[in-house]
């Protein structure tokens, strides 16, 4: 109430209050929360703050989906949640919160956090804002309604009290949640000002929920897309991998392309759309990717990144071949070379390297299937993960169908059919392996070109 006054006086524009919705309005019953989440709610609430489920989790309930995980936001300051509770960490410098723990689950707390700061907040020291209005640090507390407004589109601001099993609702998101709509909160030019980010999660929604973005949200995008360059690769990167691992990269991307956001932060993207034959490919692997998480199955950043960056690989290797060097360490430069180059544009770490390269090398491996090596390649541990790789190259016309189709065939036949299926040594082959020093390592060869 004090605060009403306060901005009343200030001049400040407010929400009109919350719109509390009961159950028969929303639909989301209690059960539906996870039980680690409702003990967090209740017992802040026994010690006497006020709790809710918060952001993703209420909107993707509200929509009928499953949510990937539930956050709290509470009233509480973090030391205090972290007293509540025994089993709790505080964690986050930029955004402190609070991890919860009950058995193996874990719940993310927060404390409400005041309204976004304008620029004239510069002298507030925990209130940090770059000259063109981007919000450098955001660890200001303040009440649920200033809560709701640093929120980034109105479906994200939904409040659930799991006791009463009710929403409440500052921003009219759950109308837009009805009409499909993406809407920022707030002015969306100086929202997207203080985060360029949000136009890569309004991009990612939109093509998630299937939802059309605002004209009045959507409007400054093109001209403020450029401010991504100014946003740390490593964030970018994860918000990349968010969008393509989703189960709607299709649709993401194409999202991207349709708002001008494909430039800048994946660079190997611009050059994928632009190109035909990477085209056919890059789709080939997003509908794959789609398909597998839509059935619940895992969708690694290392194969992602495997598919993004396959065209610059081979290329690379190509030219390394061109100037004399033999198949395998040109390949091996290759991949190096290629994954050296991203990782400044795009800050990958360095643990999907080795996965990202065992996915390129045994593409030359499967075209080797004649005498034991076939047989050798599906006990490697990556087979799996190469072969699907193969598949999309199949279906993207990068490799022979006729190639993929015998090693679907090769991998589930019994012992008779797969010898029956064998080719016969090549003369290259055949001399090779009488060559070989014993004891030689013949897992890693890459003689034969690829298609
Ligand atoms: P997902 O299902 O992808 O996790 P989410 O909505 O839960 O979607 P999170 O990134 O987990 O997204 O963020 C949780 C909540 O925090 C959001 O619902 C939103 O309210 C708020 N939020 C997250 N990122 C931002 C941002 N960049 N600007 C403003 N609010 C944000
Ligand atoms: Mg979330």
């Amino acid at each position: 109430m004090i605060r009403r006054l306060i901005d009343k006086v200030l001049g400040r524009k407010t929400a009109p209050g919350p719109r509390i919705l009961p159950l028969e309005d929303h639909g989301i019953r209690r059960e539906q929360v996870p039980s680690c989440a409702l003990r967090t709610t209740r017992a802040l609430r026994e010690a006497g703050y006020t709790a809710f489920v918060v952001g993703g989790a209420v909107r993707d309930l509200l929509l009928g989906r499953e949510p990937k995980d539930f956050d709290v936001a509470t009233d509480a300051r973090p030391e205090e949640v972290k007293r509540v509770f025994r089993r709790a960490r505080l964690i986050g410098r930029r955004f402190q919160i609070v991890h919860v723990y009950c058995g193996a689950d874990l719940i993310e707390v927060t404390t409400f956090r005041a309204a976004t700061p304008q620029v004239e907040d510069e002298e507030d020291e925990s209130r940090v804002t770059a000259e063109d209005g981007m919000l450098l640090r955001d660890n200001v507390f303040g009440s649920q309604e200033e809560d709701a407004a640093r929120r980034d589109f109105t479906i994200n601001a939904l409040y659930y009290d799991p006791e009463r099993q009710e929403v409440w609702d500052w921003h009219d998101g759950v109308e837009d949640a009805r009409r499909k709509v993406l809407r920022m909160i707030g002015d969306p030019a100086r929202r997207f000002r203080e985060d360029p980010v949000r136009m890569l999660r309004a991009a990612r929604f939109a093509a998630r929920l299937d939802f059309h973005i605002d004209p009045a949200t959507r409007a400054p995008i093109a001209e403020l897309a450029p401010m991504l360059e100014r946003i740390p690769a490593s964030r970018l990167f994860d918000e990349m991998m968010k969008l393509l691992l989703s189960g709607h990269a299709e649709r993401g991307v194409r999202q991207l392309r349709a708002e001008g956001l494909h430039h800048g932060i994946l660079p190997m993207l611009d050059a994928i759309l632009d190109d035909a034959e990477r085209q056919a490919f890059l789709h080939a692997a997003l509908h794959d990717t789609d398909e597998r998480v839509r059935h619940g199955h895992s969708a690694s950043p290392a194969f992602m990144l495997a598919c993004l960056l396959w065209f610059d690989m081979r290329a690379e290797w190509r030219r390394n071949k061109e100037t004399g060097q033999s198949a395998q360490p040109a390949l091996y430069d290759a991949m190096d070379a290629v994954l050296e180059r991203q990782r400044d544009a795009l800050a990958f770490p360095r643990r999907f390297d080795g996965t990202i390269k065992e996915i390129w090398a045994l593409q030359a491996r499967f075209e080797q299937r004649s005498g034991a090596r076939p047989y050798r390649l599906l006990d490697h541990p990556r087979f799996r993960a190469g072969y699907d790789f193969l598949l999309i190259r199949a279906r993207g016309g990068d490799a022979a169908p006729e190639l993929a189709d015998w090693w679907t065939r090769f991998q589930d036949a019994d012992k008779d059919t797969q010898a029956g299926m064998l080719l016969p040594a090549t003369a290259g082959e055949g001399k090779r392996r009488r060559r070989r020093r014993p004891g030689a390592k013949k897992d890693d060869a890459v003689e034969v070109k690829l298609a």
